[in-house]
């Protein structure tokens, strides 16, 4: 009988299966359109000092606004995009994007996303160092932030050496998580790692994460990198992070990623002495 109904149990899984595929491939010729049509964008999330608050950088971070599923968030077609190798035509979009919208963002750096998939492409240096000549952005102003699976590959040592002889600071993001360790830090020419917000988010709750936190804080200001932690959304998070002498944070206590013109004007107010201003010297007028 349950032959005769094809194929018992697995009925259900089969086309679930199959509508997963089916899904992911139109994702991915969806994507390739976007790229021609213009629908990624590209938001900007500040950075601050720890003590000061104030903003020394900001994160490029895509989203997609697909015509009928309304705004995407990387984590639904950056992976997809790493599978059809489609990741890097974005890549490459979000670097040209953000260098041109960043001439408005002055006196502060500019970080962006670079996928492990890139990393291993060949002639990725000399293609990034293009793009900042095209578009005169300064490499020292430029931070590349990798993973810290991009590590694992011994391939990646001379991409990454030539870029930070270039001036281009690298960054380990999403420390913690993956399988590369402080030993990296030392091996390539890291200069700042990100601590990852699944830390951060348990500060003050688990002891275990302050300590941990402490911990990487201290050898990484050993090992002579800028520490930053990611996805600070509290006071009592940022009180420990002062105390540990972690240098930047960044996080929706701050504020969430930004439309260009936004994150312009968050910087212009902070000149002109607002919010996290520290010289409330000028003329109030
Ligand atoms: P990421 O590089 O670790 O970026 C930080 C993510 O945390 C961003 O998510 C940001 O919006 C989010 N976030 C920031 N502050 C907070 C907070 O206080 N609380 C919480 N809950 N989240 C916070 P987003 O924009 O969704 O990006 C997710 C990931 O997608 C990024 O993680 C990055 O790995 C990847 N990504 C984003 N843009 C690009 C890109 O242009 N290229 C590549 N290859 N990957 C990208
Ligand atoms: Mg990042
Ligand atoms: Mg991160
Ligand atoms: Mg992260």
């Amino acid at each position: 009988r349950a032959k005769a109904d094809g194929g018992g149990i697995f009925r259900n899984f089969e086309p679930a299966f199959e509508q997963e595929q089916l899904r992911i491939r139109r994702t991915e010729q969806e994507l390739l359109r976007a790229l021609e049509r213009g629908e990624l964008t590209v938001l900007y999330q500040p950075q601050v000092d720890v003590e000061t608050e104030r903003i020394v950088g900001f994160e490029a971070l895509v989203r997609w606004d697909h015509p009928t599923r309304g705004r995407l968030l990387p984590g639904v077609f950056v992976p997809i995009a790493e599978r059809s190798r489609l990741i890097t035509r974005i890549d490459a979009f979000v670097l040209r994007r953000a260098c041109a919208d960043a001439k408005l963002l002055t006196g502060v750096t500019l970080s962006v996303n670079l996928s492990p998939i890139n990393l291993r492409a060949a002639g990725i240096a000399d293609d990034i160092l293009a793009t900042l000549r095209e578009t005169g952005f300064d490499p020292n102003r430029l931070e590349l932030e990798i993973t810290e699976s991009a590590l694992i590959d011994p391939g990646a040592a001379m991409p990454l050496n030539r870029l930070r002889e270039s001036g281009i600071r690298l960054a380990l993001d999403d420390f913690g998580t993956g399988h590369a360790s402080l030993v990296h830090v030392r091996r390539y020419p890291i200069t700042k790692i990100k601590v990852d917000r699944s830390f951060i988010m348990n500060l003050g709750i688990q002891r275990d994460a302050a300590s941990i936190v402490e911990y990487v804080v201290r050898l990484g200001r050993s090992l002579g990198v800028t520490v930053t932690a990611e996805g600070v959304e509290t006071r009592e998070q940022l009180r420990f992070l002062r105390a540990f002498g972690a240098h930047h944070a960044q996080g929706y206590l701050f504020s969430p990623p930004l439309p260009l013109e936004a994150a312009v004007k968050l910087l212009e107010c902070q000149r002109s002495g607002g919010a996290g201003s520290e010289s409330d010297t000028g003329p109030a007028a």
